[in-house]
């Protein structure tokens, strides 16, 4: 059976590595029939709507996208449509599994880093609520509901139990925001009381990102609000190679889009240098959730044979390819050996 998929490529980088990532997805061998759509930053302003309903609706018919990034404008301008997006399809939860690749040089090459971060995707400050109440006074309302930290928790809890991990740790700044995200902690605590096999922590945010800094090979699965999540999420990619390795899902109970945790780089677009490895893994998530597992671990293996290789790799992991010149090589692992 043929998969529906609603590809959206986005802007800056986006269509370079999406692309490249639905012909990679292509040489699995798995049938995707993939329906693209259009979302930029220049159709968001004509349109004159935060999120183009055809966006929605070709979702909402296929149930799965994958998607590039979309730029968004800074201090002004419309809101997100990332964000518009994930709320609209109650998209609640952002899954960003954090590895090295065999190979690649970083930092942290005499330590294993293998951390999970699950972002709450719907509220927080993202729910957009700001407020000029006299002038040069500003309200931003940051919004903690028992609903989402508690789906949130248990998508955490739920995920280690099925991949047998050991240890969640509950991110929040509950010392200075004790009801928002004392709440929200509240809910990771009850959730823990139903997972007695998997070991519960907690950790004031900015002491995690000093601990992430120092020691990363201590932190397993890493549950927390909106905000938090954004930010730790680029600080994680950064110990292992940077923005263009990092994969991620927005999962919801009705739908799913899949990308990137980077943004769309417009100081690299239109150079045909983006490393599409980020946007690939977040193919093999997908791949995975639409039950093609065996796809999915062919696809992870081919782009970790060329770190491996490290012959065809993009300049930001230190190499001279293209995209198209990865793409190739991951292609290639892909073929049936002769
Ligand atoms: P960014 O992630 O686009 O770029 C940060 C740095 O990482 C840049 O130096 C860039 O060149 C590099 N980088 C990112 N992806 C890369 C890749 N695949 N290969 C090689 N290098 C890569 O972050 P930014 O500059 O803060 O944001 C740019 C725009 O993207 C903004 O408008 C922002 O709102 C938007 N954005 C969108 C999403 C999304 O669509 N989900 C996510 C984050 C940011």
């Amino acid at each position: 059976m043929p998969h529906n998929v609603t590809l959206i490529p986005g802007d800056g980088i986006g269509p370079e590595v999406a692309v490249a990532a639905a012909r990679a997805i292509d040489a699995t061998g798995v049938e995707i029939i993939w329906e693209r759509v259009e979302l930029t930053a220049d159709i968001i302003a004509a349109y004159r709507e935060e999120l183009p309903q055809h966006v929605v609706d070709s979702i909402q018919r296929t149930r799965v996208g994958l998607k590039g990034p979309v730029t968004t404008p800074v201090a002004g301008g419309y809101s997100s449509v990332n964000v518009a997006l994930r709320k609209r399809l109650d998209l609640y939860a952002n899954v960003r599994p954090v590895r090295q690749l065999p190979g690649l040089k970083t930092r942290y090459t005499d330590v294993v880093i293998d951390l999970v971060i699950f972002r709450e995707n719907t509220e927080d400050l993202y729910a957009g609520l700001e407020h000029e109440v006299v002038t040069d006074v500003v309200t931003s309302l940051k919004v903690i509901t028992r609903t989402a930290s508690t789906r949130i928790a248990r998508h955490a809890f739920e995920y280690a139990r099925k991949l047998k991990r050991k240890r969640v740790t509950a991110v929040h700044k509950a010392n200075i925001m004790k009801l928002g995200d004392g709440l929200f902690l509240r809910c990771a605590r009850e959730m823990a009381q139903e997972y007695p096999e998997i070991e519960y922590k907690e950790l004031i945010v900015d002491n995690t990102a000093m601990q992430l800094v120092m020691r990363p090979q201590q932190f397993d699965l890493l549950l927390m609000p909106n905000l938090y999540g954004d930010i730790i999420s680029d600080l994680a990619a950064g110990l292992v190679g940077g923005l263009g390795i990092v994969p991620g899902a927005n999962i919801g109970a009705e739908y799913a889009v899949f990308e990137a945790v980077h943004g769309s780089a417009p100081d690299i677009a239109g150079k045909g240098i983006a490393n599409p490895t980020a946007i690939m893994m977040s193919g093999a998530m997908m791949l995975d959730y639409l039950g093609e597992i065996e796809a999915a671990k062919r696809l992870r293996g081919a782009i970790e044979q060329v770190y491996r290789d490290g012959r065809h790799l993009t300049g930001d992991a230190g190499g001279t390819a293209s995209t198209t010149e990865f793409t190739d090589a991951v292609i290639q692992n892909l073929a049936p050996s002769r």
